[in-house]
């Protein structure tokens, strides 16, 4: 059973270039506390007008961001 994506899953993401799933934020529901700009591995997240948003391009698709979010404001798809 495999516990999480496999590492070269995440690399090869990023030397594609293009990611077909990225995470997507609900502005009904981000506070703007910032948790997820601090643990996105791929600094793809960053506050605008106090809301959580994700730079489509350097998203990895993995998830980090939809785990620890505290409002569940962020989905992948
Ligand atoms: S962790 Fe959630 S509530 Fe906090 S800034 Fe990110 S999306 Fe918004
Ligand atoms: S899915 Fe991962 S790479 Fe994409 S925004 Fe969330 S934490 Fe960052």
């Amino acid at each position: 059973m495999l516990a999480s994506k496999p590492i070269f899953y995440l690399f090869s993401n990023i030397y594609d270039g293009v990611n077909e799933l990225v995470a997507i934020v609900d502005n009904s529901k981000c506070t703007g506390c910032e948790t997820c700009v601090n643990e996105c591995p791929a600094s793809a997240i960053a506050i605008e007008n106090e809301k959580a948003k994700v730079d489509k391009e350097m998203c990895v698709d993995c998830q980090t961001c939809v785990d620890i979010c505290p409002s569940e404001a962020i989905v992948v798809e």
